[in-house]
């Protein structure tokens, strides 16, 4: 921690807020402040985006490998650091040091992945159909971009976005979440030290998001957004945009319903649903949020889930042996524990946990709940935190209905033995992304977002970089 930046990263430069003012960060594990970090106002945001602005001609010009070499020797100093970062991101967001060891492997791996992407862009030459013209396509990138992520992954949301821009050329604002700063002040110390040139990468942390953010998206340097959070701040966000005519990216929440068919195989199901539910504490874009189970087999799925949520340990994210580590907040929890009563009050059986801990820290014990009527509010709002809510259905038409049933798209997880059924189903699932009997889909290499009001674009994968370029179309007579 004693070597944590805590100021803004401005122009290759570590300096105060113009008004010289902090704000704490805490650790939700006990309450208590951390430490305080620099907390920008407009002037600090508009200073980053100069940086951003004037380091972009001659960030685009530099040779796809050098960018590349850049991502590689990143990635290898985040593997050489995983346990300092892993310690860093569990005091300040709560996760227990395992799952943050695994979020520092997963971002390192956005850098390993677009390093290997950024000598990869292509473009084209191609003689039109009259014959008498040649297209010469090739590909640059977008411009100045503000990224702005949230504090649920604190380093991988910021490498998802950071790798793909500095590949394809880009310079960039971040503005992380005021929750977990530190990680993305450690990430901008490591591009500084793997030789990431001055300001092509500026970062400015804040209490004040809307007027820091607001005049970039609305002044026109900015060329382009990429967010990730809830769809309501995604929606006023893309308001915003539209003046200056920006482009964006969109990761937003999501809702996803976890099926599990009468064939399925129940271990992997309860395996999948454990992942799916409890990665991140349920503090996940991904997590399961409605578990729709076959009549047949609800009571058995709900005793065995119960079972394996009942034997997590919960506690400090630092402490050996723990499995579930506070919410990020007292807000956080405070709305986990306003959904559970809501559904209770409708009907629900509490088959596990359900009940808010004595003492420090924002802690929320792992809860099954089975008899969930579909008029809960759960069913429409995304939990954010550990609890399963169980509903059952009687047939394949009915369940996808109700699952389709949401202005959510992200992700749906299918539990079944059949392959026509498997390939059925997910076809007509409304959503970006399908975990086939398997309760996770996240992958660096892999295309990730969501459809409806889960967003725009995608992340990650072979199209990742292209949210970042954009294509010049040259027209050549033919001699
Ligand atoms: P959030 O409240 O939408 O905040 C996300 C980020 O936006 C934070 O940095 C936040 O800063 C900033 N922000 C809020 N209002 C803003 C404004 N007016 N102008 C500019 N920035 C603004 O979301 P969260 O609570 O941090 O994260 C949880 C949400 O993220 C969930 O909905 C989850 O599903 C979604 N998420 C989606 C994905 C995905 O890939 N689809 C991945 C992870 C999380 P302040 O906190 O200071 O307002």
């Amino acid at each position: 921690m004693t070597d944590t930046p805590t100021q803004l990263f401005i122009g290759g430069a570590w300096v105060d807020a113009a008004d010289g003012a902090t704000m704490p960060v805490d650790d939700p594990a006990t309450g208590e402040v951390l430490c305080h970090v620099a907390d920008a106002g407009p002037k600090d945001a508009k200073l980053a985006e100069d940086a951003a602005v004037q380091a972009q001609e001659e960030w685009a010009r530099t040779a796809p490998r050098v960018r590349s070499e850049i991502l590689r020797r990143a990635y290898e100093i985040i593997i050489e650091r995983t346990d300092e970062l892993a310690h860093l991101m569990t005091a300040e967001m709560g996760k227990p040091l395992a799952e943050a060891r695994g979020e520092v492997a997963y971002a390192a791996e956005f850098f390993r992945w677009f390093s290997e992407e950024a000598v990869r862009i292509d473009g084209g030459l191609a003689t039109l159909p009259d014959g008498r013209n040649r297209m010469l396509l090739s590909r640059r990138p977008v411009g100045p971009c503000l990224l702005i992520t949230p504090w649920n992954f604190p380093l991988a949301m910021g490498t998802r976005k950071i790798g793909p821009a500095v590949a394809a050329g880009c310079t960039m604002v971040l503005k992380p979440a005021p929750q977990t700063p530190l990680s993305s002040l450690a990430l901008a110390a490591i591009l500084k030290e793997a030789g990431l040139p001055d300001g092509v990468l500026n970062v400015v942390t804040t209490s004040r998001a809307g007027e820091v953010c607001e005049p970039l998206l609305r002044g026109g340097r900015i060329r382009k957004l990429s967010f990730t959070g809830s769809t309501a701040v995604g929606q006023l966000l893309l308001a915003q945009s539209a003046e200056a005519v920006v482009r964006t990216s969109m990761e937003l929440g999501g809702n996803a319903p976890f099926i599990v068919f009468e064939d399925a195989d129940l271990d992997k199901a309860v395996d999948g649903a454990m992942v799916a539910k409890m990665r991140n504490m349920g503090e996940a874009c991904t997590a399961a949020n409605r578990f729709f189970v076959h009549r047949s087999v609800a009571q058995e799925f709900g005793r065995r889930l119960a079972e394996r949520m009942g034997a997590l340990v919960v506690g400090p994210g630092t402490r050996d042996g723990v499995d579930v580590g506070p919410l990020i907040d007292r807000a956080g929890r405070a709305k986990v524990e306003e959904l559970v009563a809501d559904a209770v009050e409708r009907g629900a059986r509490v088959l596990v946990g359900g009940r808010t801990p004595e003492g420090p820290g924002c802690f929320y014990p792992p809860t099954v709940l089975t008899d969930v009527s579909a008029e809960s509010r759960l069913m429409d709002t995304e939990i954010f935190g550990p609890v399963a809510a169980i509903l059952t259905f009687d047939d394949e038409d009915e369940v996808v209905r109700r699952a389709n049933d949401t202005p959510w798209g992200l992700v749906g997880y299918v539990f079944t033995e059949g392959l026509d059924r498997a390939l059925r189903v997910s076809e007509r699932l409304e959503v970006g992304m399908v975990g086939l009997n398997t309760g996770l889909v996240s992958n660096p290499a892999a295309p990730f977002g969501g459809v409806k009001q889960s967003g725009l674009g995608r992340e990650g994968g072979r199209v990742g970089i292209d949210e970042f370029l954009e294509y010049q179309y040259l027209a050549v007579p033919v001699p």
